[in-house]
């Protein structure tokens, strides 16, 4: 969005309470690569360069990207600034910082989907001589206690965790409830090279026939792995982790998980295989299928007969619980009324109608499929700058 007003002449600053790509430094663990290849963060003026446009991203070097990426267009990023209160008074906007106050016509919310992470209540009922970690405060297996950890939650984040910490010698159980299941690698090809060349990523927010759900899908469970492998259920049935049902309760130091494990997993084979359909359509009407390999599936995900319904939290066995349960944002300091009773913001692809001049970034699904992720927030800040711009001259349309 800096780089994107820049072009249009707009005075501005960017406000960030720690570093550049603070989430980036200080939020996820030692041993995370981005999922997204490298040749997938294309920002507005700017590229990845290198000579491994396949490989996926470590933290220092994701870091390093968007460092050189702030100095390269200039961003008058104002860091070690924490936002306190954002206010309106109808004419403009008051922001109040730990380092002074602005004034100002336009404010742009780009502080992130991820600033907290989701825990359920039911944590409350997890005996007290088992450790709990989310995935925001996880860094590395040497963390944890020796013994048995239950990971719950299967996307992205839980099943590279428990692949991660099964490895290092802790038995891991995976607790799964709905997840999208998708192969790294689909005919010689990175799924993401597909979703992006058959216009998956760039579908709209206003063509979606329920929004609110496409904004509320788990992230689909791909891993950015040096030999680009799948980490799906199978992989982690394979090396020895348990898959459990959906945690439901707990009650007396017992975990109640759900027995819907087996239609979850059915419902994940079938959307992978409806994208994978997708995807083949595609390739045909491209004329493609000569050059890559030829349409295959993935077998199904293996689930055993009768998968425990329970689980003891009290005899010793399970010494951690991790939740990889998601993660929501963080608009404490916004102190304009535009959050609905779950505490998101109401808005039209990143417009705040109700607040004019607000405007929202880097949330699932703003205004594209890809619009939370780095390589899709390029055009809703074109989109979004022309809106500004608009709003600045009076010429806005609502
Ligand atoms: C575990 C994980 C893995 C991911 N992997 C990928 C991936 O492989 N590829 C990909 O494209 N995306 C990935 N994402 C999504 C990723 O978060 C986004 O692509 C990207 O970080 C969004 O950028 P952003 O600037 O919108 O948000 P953020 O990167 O979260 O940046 C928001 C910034 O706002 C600052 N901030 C917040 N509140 C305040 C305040 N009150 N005052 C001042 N500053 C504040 C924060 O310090 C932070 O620097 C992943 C997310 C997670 C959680």
């Amino acid at each position: 969005m800096s780089r994107c007003l820049s072009e249009r002449a707009i005075d501005h600053v960017v406000l960030e309470r720690g570093e550049v790509a603070n989430s980036w430094r200080t939020e996820r663990w030692d041993s995370l690569r981005l999922l997204t290849p490298n040749w997938q963060s294309r920002l507005p003026g700017f590229g990845y360069e290198g000579d491994d446009p396949d490989g996926y991203r470590s933290m220092p070097e994701t870091v390093e990207f968007l460092d050189r990426y702030a100095r390269v267009i200039s961003a008058p990023v104002e860091t070690h600034t924490t936002v306190t209160s954002v206010e309106s008074d109808n004419v403009a906007y008051w922001v109040s910082t730990d380092q002074g106050d602005w004034r100002c016509r336009s404010v742009v919310l780009a502080s992130g989907a991820c600033n907290i992470a989701r825990v359920p209540a039911i944590a409350e009922a997890v005996p007290s001589g088992i450790a709990m970690l989310s995935a925001m405060d996880y860094r590395n297996p040497d963390q944890l206690d020796r013994g048995g950890v239950l990971v719950v939650g299967a996307s992205a984040t839980g099943t590279q965790l428990a692949d991660e910490i099964h490895r290092s010698g802790r038995p891991v159980t995976i607790s799964v409830g709905e997840h999208i299941r998708a192969p790294r690698l689909y005919r010689g090809r990175d799924l993401e090279w597909w979703m992006d060349a058959a216009g998956v990523l760039d579908e709209r927010y206003d063509e979606m026939e329920d929004i609110n759900r496409a904004r509320s899908l788990p992230s689909l469970q791909l891993a950015g792995t040096v030999n680009r492998t799948t980490l799906d259920l199978n992989a982690l049935t394979e090396i020895g982790v348990k898959l459990i049902g959906r945690l439901a309760g707990i009650n007396d130091g017992k975990a109640q998980f759900s027995g819907s494990l087996r239609n979850q997993c059915a419902l994940s084979d079938l959307k992978m295989g409806r994208l994978l359909d997708t995807i083949d359509e595609w390739a045909s009407e491209n004329g493609l299928d000569g050059e890559v390999e030829s349409p295959h599936r993935l077998e199904p995900t293996v689930v055993e007969d009768t998968p425990p319904l329970g689980m003891d939290l009290t005899n010793g066995e399970i010494k951690t619980i991790i939740w990889a349960t998601g993660y929501y944002p963080d608009y404490s300091w916004l102190n304009v009324p535009v959050l609905d009773r779950k505490g998101r913001i109401r808005h039209d692809g990143g417009i705040v109608s109700e607040a004019p001049g607000l405007y929202l970034m880097g949330i699932q699904f703003l205004r594209r499929r890809k619009s939370a992720h780095m390589d899709g927030v390029g055009d809703d800040a074109r989109d979004l700058s022309a809106h500004l711009v608009a709003h600045l001259d009076g010429t806005a349309v609502a």
